[in-house]
């Protein structure tokens, strides 16, 4: 019986220089993107504004955009989520967006590039239309992909995402019996503690089917 567990996030990030991703990587690396706000952004509260990017897989699942624009809210009261020109996420977030204590703004304006700012964690977002708004940061969380070279004969079930292998709880057992997934390629809540704790119990799991009880 063997397991491993890993995903990445997309090698294509520091691939396409001209590509919105590209830019995410550059600046992850200067700390002004944030891809969890449990984590990050603390240290940045009180800016003036933050920009959210709901693109790529944050537009293809909009509710995960809009934990992220409320979760911003706790560290500025000017929260703008970006649409990057699509009418229909707009439309979604200006639903799942409905229900606020605090307004937070849409814009629906095609997003040509991102700047660094010059202090701290600013960026700056320049649109199609020639104009540029500087935010404290931006959040994104990008696409996952599975490493799973490795694990390609064994026909795992993949979750609809496609980012993650389907598991079953609490052991974590992947379709394929005895076969088991702890951690960032079993879940799509990809954080440190989380993984421990899929790990603590799949290792219960591999023992019990070892033990046969
Ligand atoms: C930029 C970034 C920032 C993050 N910030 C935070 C944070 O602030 N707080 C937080 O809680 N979480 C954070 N996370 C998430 C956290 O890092 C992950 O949830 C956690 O590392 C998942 O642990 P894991 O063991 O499941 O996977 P991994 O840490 O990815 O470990 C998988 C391991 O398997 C190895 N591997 C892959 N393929 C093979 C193979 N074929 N053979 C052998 N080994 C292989 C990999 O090299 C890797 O070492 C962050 C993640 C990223 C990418």
């Amino acid at each position: 019986m063997e397991c491993r567990s890993s995903t990445h996030y997309l090698d294509q990030i520091l691939c396409h220089p001209e590509s919105l991703l590209y830019c995410f990587g550059l600046l992850m690396h200067y700390l002004s993107s944030f891809h969890c706000l449990f984590c990050h952004g603390y240290e940045e509260r009180g800016v003036a504004s933050i920009g959210v990017l709901a693109i790529d897989l944050m537009a293809q699942v909009p509710q995960i955009t809009n934990g992220y624009a409320r979760n911003a809210l706790q560290f500025s009261d000017d929260v703008t989520v970006y649409t990057n020109g699509s009418e229909s996420v707009h439309a979604a977030m200006t639903s799942l967006l409905s229900t606020t204590a605090k307004a937070i703004k849409i814009d629906n304006r095609p997003i040509v590039r991102l700047v660094k700012g010059e202090k701290d964690a600013e960026v700056g977002i320049q649109f199609e239309d020639g104009s540029e708004i500087m935010h404290g940061f931006l959040v994104h969380g990008p696409r996952n992909e599975m490493d799973l070279d490795f694990a390609m004969d064994l026909n795992l079930e993949k979750m609809p995402s496609g980012g993650e292998l389907k598991v079953s709880p609490p052991f974590n057992e992947t379709t394929e019996p005895g076969c088991f997934a702890a951690g960032d390629i079993g879940s799509m809540g990809k954080i440190v503690i989380a993984g421990l704790a899929y790990g603590a119990f799949s290792a219960m799991g591999v023992v019990k089917q070892l033990q046969g009880y």
